[in-house]
């Protein structure tokens, strides 16, 4: 099924909710400069969607019916992407993400899960409450709860990401424990990106000296 709207270049990916509540950015430099590097995460992670990327549905036992690589979309946040996976428990949406790594609360990863819940309450008509996430180094599902405030959260986000990208420029590096296991140090340059940051503040400080 083709969404007729799609077309309109206002739509953001689903995607970019993960990548802001990361860092603002990397979303940036994802969905502004259209800049993607792999690293080993990165790399894990493409492998394992790999796995799981299968465009069809199987139809399980016990009233479950899971759909593969199920597209997504939401007009009111005007989002598109992909689930990895929505059993269909019953009838109810259950999307369920894949990732790489151990199972550990990530709050970028529920509210990456939170807006595919709410594209598919979008679609469906179907309150989506619970969902999963999938860690695949420990083989363990962690249960996700999508609560108002998660909501709200997702909802804000999707404005923060709209307002960056028509201001076009590039947020300060957090230069955190994040750039760590960041797949875009090399491009981002944190450290030498801060420098230039605090540079543009010193001069413009001297001039608002100067012009007082
Ligand atoms: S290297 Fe750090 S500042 Fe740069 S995109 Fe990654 S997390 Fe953000």
């Amino acid at each position: 099924m083709v969404h007729e709207n799609l077309l309109d270049d206002d739509w953001l990916m689903l995607s970019g909710i993960q990548h802001y509540s990361y860092c603002p950015r990397q979303f940036a430099i994802i969905h502004m400069e259209q800049i993607f590097e792999d690293n080993i995460f990165t790399i894990k992670g493409h492998h394992i969607h790999e796995k799981v990327d299968i465009e069809d549905d199987t139809v399980c036992g016990d009233g479950v019916v899971v759909a593969s690589a199920l597209p997504l979309w939401s007009d009111k946040l005007r989002l598109i992407g992909r689930a990895d996976r929505v059993e269909f428990r019953n009838g109810v949406p259950y999307p369920v993400e894949f990732k790489s790594g151990y199972r550990k609360e990530k709050i970028h990863d529920a509210l990456q899960l939170c807006a595919q819940a709410m594209c598919l309450e979008e679609m469906t008509g179907i309150p989506v409450t619970v969902g999963a996430i999938y860690y695949y180094s420990s083989r363990r599902r962690l249960e996700v709860v999508f609560d108002n405030n998660m909501r709200e959260k997702v909802t804000e986000i999707v404005l923060k990401m709209r307002q960056l990208l028509s201001k076009g420029t590039l947020p300060a590096p957090p230069n955190d424990q994040r750039c760590v296991d960041c797949s875009l140090i090399r491009v981002c340059l944190p450290e030498l990106a801060g420098h230039a940051e605090r540079f543009k503040n010193l001069l413009q400080e001297l001039y608002d000296r100067g012009t007082a």
